[in-house]
């Protein structure tokens, strides 16, 4: 695993250390291990799980500054792309977020594994920690990946940008149509597309784009909308 990781990442020009790559071993065994017992990830090929977990979640790097800054990723499920992100960065600050405790369980053991200090795990629905004075409006970037449709994503992650700060989405070829239903959302929560990086996954024909959004002001008190509504009723 560690070679073939290695080998992807210098494709992108990543390059990671043995420190690193002894990080994403024990991840990569960990997941593999308690994935059997829970439902963690339905990736779990070697070369797919480095692929479309790692080296997905980490090209990220290629394209924004994520150096000594605070960052938080929304509904993060078994640490993606948080954990890989958070490897590579470790003078970044990372909290990773969902709503399932099982999962940042998970979490908090590949971390503590990985002897990682840079990560912090928080239970909770993005709708409701939105509203709480310690996570509104802390982060300078939110990343989030296969959570939800855009105008529903903007709604759960925007609230914990700070101002001029970015949002990140992880999408794929659904973006464009995704884009046009997000006018109404983007203009409500103060958010504006500033570029999108597309690129093909290494040994692959995955194609994946970064959506990455500046929030332009500070939001409206009553966003987010309680728990469960931006899904039913996306802006
Ligand atoms: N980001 C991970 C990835 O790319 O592998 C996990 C994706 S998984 C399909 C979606 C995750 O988002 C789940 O772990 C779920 O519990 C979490 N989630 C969905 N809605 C959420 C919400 N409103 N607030 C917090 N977490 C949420």
């Amino acid at each position: 695993m560690k070679q073939y990781l290695q080998k992807m990442a210098e494709q992108l020009e990543i390059n990671l250390t043995s420190d690193m790559l002894s990080k994403f071993e024990i991840f990569y065994n960990m997941l593999l291990e308690t994935n059997k017992t829970m439902n963690l990830t339905a990736i779990t090929e070697m070369h797919e799980v480095v692929l479309k977990h790692f080296i997905d979640s980490i090209a990220l790097l290629n394209y924004i500054e994520l150096s000594n800054k605070t960052v938080i990723d929304v509904g993060t499920g078994a640490g993606f792309p948080g954990i890989p992100l958070a490897i590579l960065f470790p003078n970044t600050k990372f909290m990773l977020m969902d709503s399932l405790q099982k999962r940042l369980k998970f979490i908090d053991s590949v971390v503590d594994a990985c002897d990682m200090k840079n990560v912090s795990t928080i239970h909770g629905r993005a709708e409701d920690l939105g509203h709480d004075v310690n996570y509104r409006e802390k982060f300078d970037i939110c990343v989030s990946r296969a959570v939800a449709a855009l105008p529903v994503l903007l709604e759960l992650c925007s609230p914990f940008v700070k101002v001029n700060g970015l949002f990140v989405s992880y999408k794929s070829e659904l973006l464009k149509e995704e884009l046009q239903q997000s006018e109404k959302a983007l203009s409500i929560l103060r958010c504006e597309l500033m570029k999108q990086y597309d690129y093909t996954i290494p040994d692959s024909d995955f194609y994946r784009v970064y959506a990455v959004f500046k929030k332009n002001g500070a939001l409206q008190k009553k966003y987010p909308r309680q728990a469960g509504k931006p899904k039913k009723n996306p802006l």
